[in-house]
């Protein structure tokens, strides 16, 4: 049998593309450059009906099934698969009469941002609102008001779900409530998502920005910013990144070229109780360029400022127990102007290390620090593909202070290995989303992701 299209262009409303045909390359266009995939057939998805109809012919022609939003977290090609695309299914309605939203699959965090904000409500969003939603959610979601309100997978209350068997379902705390726990913070490996409903919080404005100090200043102001982050109440999210900016127009010329430790803050309380939190980390040193202000939440990307244009990176992650001086000490000695790498730390702690209400599978959930190491590379090519080696260096280094692995979402590019993945879970989750995979997913058809596998009969690993 073979993997084309048969009758399934008459199934579906959304186009349904072969390799060589016009729009196949345009359809795999995503964020992350660094994963070259060829799948067997695309399907642009407009909606549930059609992820129904791909999901079932994949079923019947035994392919594997991928997903892809907006490419930015593709970790496995979805080569000789058949791949979804669900940017065209991207509406958002809110509904403030119960303080919710629901999405469909392809919709991004800046689009539920702005249909949310006349109302004065915000997503649980995260620092780069080009993601998508759904797959953030269904990661955890670790986001910049997270230490008051939680992991944006706490705050779902319904999931449409596409199952392996090509059902659609009505995923909730009361219907199918297993599945209902390991997609949140499981990640795609259950079913496809077409639709979501979250919570939303009560919010307009937040006070944010960044402080960005010299390089040379970076001891003393992740000092600062750990002593700070042990007080800080929970409304406030402190982070920083290490890095090299480029010498380009598009910077300000303050930080063109340099070297710097860009402190990040975010409260969702009143500026001076985040100004008074933060006095020690202004203390630290002087900042080159301060943008700290009151905004409208809709603009809540300009914190972080994560780059917006495709690239391929290699990037490598570790959830922290704790961090004290001599962690920040073992970051400085690989971090530094040459670095081919720049290296984030947000620090956790708050409403993320609580279970919610309905618990879920979110991995991590009580670890204080997140780092995160990544190099990005104009183009993947056979001479330019960095291994990832200094990345781990980095992280084999910060052995003592380590949680076991990483925040799933936070495992990112081609590097990522099936222990990686097993490792972003506690023995005992893991354990639990194995039984559940088994039991909807046997065959693994979705397994163009941070997969969970099933065990096959014998109680193994069923290959990916
Ligand atoms: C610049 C940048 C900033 C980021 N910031 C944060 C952050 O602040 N906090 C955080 O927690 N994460 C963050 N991430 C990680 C991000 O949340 C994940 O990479 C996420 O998976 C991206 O989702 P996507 O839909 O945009 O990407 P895609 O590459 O389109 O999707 C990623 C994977 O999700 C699965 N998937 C997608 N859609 C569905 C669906 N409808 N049903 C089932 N499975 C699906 C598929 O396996 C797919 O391969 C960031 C990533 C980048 C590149």
């Amino acid at each position: 049998m073979t993997a084309g299209p048969g009758d399934l262009a008459a199934r579906v409303l959304g186009p349904v593309l072969l390799p060589g045909d016009d729009g196949y390359a345009p359809e795999l266009a995503g964020f992350d450059l660094a994963v070259g995939q060829r799948p067997a057939v695309v399907v642009g998805a407009t909606g549930a009906a059609d992820v129904v109809a791909a999901v079932r012919h994949a079923g019947e022609r035994g392919l594997a099934v991928g997903v892809q939003a907006t490419g930015h977290g593709i970790t496995v090609p979805a080569d000789d698969a058949l791949l979804i695309t669900t940017r065209r299914a991207d509406a958002v309605r809110v509904d403030p009469s119960d303080r919710t939203a629901w999405l469909e699959a392809g919709a991004v965090w800046s689009r539920v941002l702005h249909e949310a904000a006349p109302f004065g409500l915000a997503p649980l969003a995260g620092s780069a609102p080009a993601v998508g939603a759904v797959s953030y959610t269904l990661g955890g979601g670790l986001g910049v008001l997270g230490r008051r309100w939680g992991f944006s997978a706490d705050r779902v209350r319904r999931l449409d779900v596409v199952t392996a068997d090509g059902v659609p379902r009505l995923v909730t705390a009361d219907e199918h409530p297993d599945l209902f726990w390991a997609l949140r913070g499981g990640g795609g490996s259950f079913g496809v998502v077409t639709g979501m409903q979250i919570e939303l919080v009560e919010l307009a404005e937040i006070y944010g920005g960044g402080l960005f100090f010299p390089g040379e200043d970076a001891r003393a102001v992740l000092d600062a910013l750990l002593v700070a982050g042990r007080d800080v109440p929970n409304e406030i999210s402190l982070s920083a990144m290490l890095m090299t900016f480029p010498d380009l127009p598009a910077v300000p010329a303050a930080l063109r070229g340099r070297w710097c430790c860009h402190a990040r803050v975010t409260s969702s309380g009143t500026p001076a109780r985040c100004e008074a939190a933060i006095a020690g980390l202004r203390r630290a040193a002087t900042p080159l360029l301060d943008t700290v202000r009151t905004m409208p939440v809709t603009e809540v990307g300009t914190i972080h400022n994560d780059p917006t244009t495709p690239r391929a990176t290699t990037s490598r992650s570790l959830a922290l127990r704790a961090a004290d001086e001599d962690t920040v000490a073992t970051i400085l000695r690989h971090a530094g102007p040459h670095a081919p790498f720049v290296v984030e730390i947000r620090q956790l702690g708050g409403a993320l290390g609580r279970e919610p209400t309905v618990p879920d599978a979110v991995g991590h959930r009580h670890s204080a620090y997140s780092v995160y190491v990544t190099t990005s590379y104009p183009r993947p090519s056979a001479r330019t593909v960095p291994d990832g080696a200094a990345e781990q260096a980095l992280l084999d280094d910060l052995g003592p202070w380590s949680d076991g692995g990483a925040l799933v979402n936070f495992l990112a590019g081609a590097h990522v290995t099936a222990a990686d993945v097993r490792a972003a879970y506690e023995p005992e989750r893991w354990e639990r989303l194995v039984e559940i995979k088994t039991a909807w997913d046997p065959e693994n058809v979705f397994r163009i992701n941070h997969n969970i596998p099933p065990r096959d009969r014998t109680g193994t690993r069923v290959p990916g």
